[in-house]
């Protein structure tokens, strides 16, 4: 991946999807027709959110995916190269459908998802092996559970071999093998930390519990993300909690993606685990601010002055 020195070079393995979003006063019963709004067609995906994200930070960033040989796959790709992310590694798979997202939002808000994976289920082990040279030089490697666990696992282990620090987003929650949660620092939100951890998580000390839990199983540290109420985090050394920023939410879409990819940058920059948590604290709630996943990412400017002018 040709860089600058001074840009955290980030490598993103995981998926891509396009979002189709229709809001409409409610949302379909089983067997039900509902007139809704204009369809709208927002690139997403839990991997390709994370790419942009950390591009659009400042990193010099290159995304491991898999697309169909369709409309969406050519404007997904698109996408990624207009906000300068390396997509060498984007393999597209002939006769396959693109990754899509089904979304119905109602009146209040409220969404009813259908996730067809399609060729996110491609993104194999070699994929990852043959983007093995980008990896190795990478600052960090990202990567979700929106593609097969085997695929993570390659990452995982490719990662750990190469010395390069891998960030592990068990996002949706999945059934994982240890050797996948080992990883430099897992970032589940709560519900996925509960699922992981079988424990109920209502508060921040909760949240701490389910962390240790999550370390046991070979997580070198683990971050906890809360929403509203921001974030834990658990390393050998202890446990810190970091509130939230007080924001007006439009809609809280990829608030963790981009908390996942500010916070890589941060650490790759030298930040410490304080300073770098608050900083993808602030990255996850100016998300929350506007509609969608990719168009609500904030870009380091805007970071910086949201910060700079919230010293709480
Ligand atoms: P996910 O989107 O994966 O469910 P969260 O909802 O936990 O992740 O959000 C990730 C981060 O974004 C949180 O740790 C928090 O810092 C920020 N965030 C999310 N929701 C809000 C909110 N309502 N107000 C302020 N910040 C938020």
């Amino acid at each position: 991946m040709a860089s600058s020195p001074s840009k955290p070079r980030i490598v993103v393995v995981g998926s891509m999807n396009m979002d189709l979003v229709v809001r409409a006063d409610r949302i379909p019963a089983p067997g039900e027709t509902v007139l809704g709004g204009e369809c709208l067609q927002w690139p997403g995906g839990k991997g390709a959110n994370q790419a942009v994200a950390a591009a659009r930070l400042g990193a010099d960033c290159a995304m491991v995916a898999c697309v169909g040989d369709d409309a969406f796959g050519a404007v997904l790709k698109g996408g990624l190269v207009r906000e300068g992310i390396n997509v060498d590694h984007v393999r597209t798979a002939a006769g396959t459908a693109s990754g899509a997202a089904l979304i119905v939002v109602d009146a209040a808000g409220r969404n009813a998802i259908c996730v067809a994976p399609g060729a996110n289920r491609l993104l194999a082990p070699e994929d990852v092996c043959r983007a093995e040279g980008a990896i190795r030089r990478a600052d960090a490697v990202l990567v979700q559970f929106e593609t097969p666990m085997e695929t993570v696992a390659e990452v995982v282990r490719l990662a750990k071999s190469a010395g390069v620090q891998v960030f592990v987003n068990p996002a949706p929650a999945a059934r994982a093998p240890d050797d996948v949660l080992s990883a430099d620092v897992l970032i589940p939100n709560a519900s996925e930390a509960a699922a992981m951890s079988g424990l109920e998580i209502d508060d921040p000390a909760s949240a701490i519990l389910a962390a240790r839990r999550l370390m046991e199983r070979g997580a070198q540290a683990v971050a906890v993300t809360l929403g509203e109420a921001g974030c834990v985090w658990v390393d050998a050394g202890g446990a810190l909690q970091v509130p939230a920023f007080q924001v007006p939410v439009v809609d809280t879409t990829a608030a963790g993606d981009a908390f996942v990819a500010a916070f890589a940058v941060a650490r790759i920059r030298g930040d410490d685990t304080p300073m770098a948590l608050r900083y993808a604290c602030a990255a996850g709630a100016l998300t929350c601010m506007r509609a969608g996943a990719q168009p609500s990412l904030p870009g380091a400017r805007e970071v910086e002055a949201f910060l700079y002018g919230n010293p709480s």
